[in-house]
Parts: structure tokens; sequence; C-alpha cells
């Protein structure tokens, strides 16, 4: 037997001992200003997850943080299929909060958008992150 996971705690999912979601929602959440998230108290790794028991790269304690709701597209892709209730054509687009981590974001309009495109994050669909090409002042 390895000791690996003795003494860490159990990740338990949101209402699950009273019968609730079977798998916790993972997707990030949007609070006014901030997606909000956690930081690595050691290493300061950024995680859009919410209440990480533990940094996944060095399993530190993890705080509580606030993410800016900007940042610069890392690949983004038009979706030409129904999902769900999603109507086609819809964009969808991976983005590196200026001071986070990564999110999955819906585009406000479909397009492709080149590496280094600058999103906001203008509300939530659904519970998805929305976002929109960034204009500056
Ligand atoms: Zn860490």
């Amino acid at each position: 037997m390895s000791g690996l996971g003795v003494d860490r705690p159990i990740k338990r999912r949101a209402g699950s001992a009273v019968g609730g979601l079977p798998v916790a929602d993972s997707r990030p959440v949007l609070a006014g200003d901030a997606v909000l998230g956690s930081r690595c108290t050691a290493c300061r790794y950024p995680s859009a997850q919410r209440e990480l028991p533990w940094c996944p790269v060095c399993y530190a304690p993890a705080a509580e943080e606030r993410f800016a709701v900007t940042g610069a597209v890392w690949s983004s892709t038009v979706v030409e299929i129904p999902v769900g209730t999603r109507k086609p054509p819809f964009g969808l687009a991976y983005v590196d909060l200026d001071d986070g981590p990564r999110v999955l974001v819906h585009l406000a309009e479909p397009a492709v958008l080149g590496p280094g495109a600058r999103l906001r994050i203008t509300g939530t669909d659904d519970g998805d992150l929305v976002a929109a090409m960034e204009v500056r002042a």
C-alpha cells in the first residue's frame, strides 16, 4: 500500500449528503467584476474551481481568490451542431485570464478568434461564462 492520499481531505460534492447532484458543477462562477476561484498559498497556481481542498500541483492549501474578467484567447472555435439546448452556430473560446487560470467561455458573437485576441467576460448564459471582444477606452 502506498501512502498516496493518506490524511488528505475527501472532495465532497455540493449537495451529495442530501442526494443532490451526483457531480458538482465545476463551471467558473462570475461575481460582479471577478471570476471566483482558488490560488495555491505556496506555488501560486491559479484554478477556476472553488473550495479546492488542496493545490492540484503541489498539494499545499489553496485559498479563495478573485480573478480578472479580462484575458487573452488561447484557442477558439465555432460550433456548427446543436449541443444540448444550444443552437448553432455558437462560438467557444478558452481564455487565459490576465491574473488567473484558463477558462472556457461562450462568445457573444460566433467567430474564430486568433490566439491573443483580447476578451472581456460580460456575463453568464445558463451558467456558462459569456465573453465579448474587449473594447479599450
Ligand atoms: Zn501549489
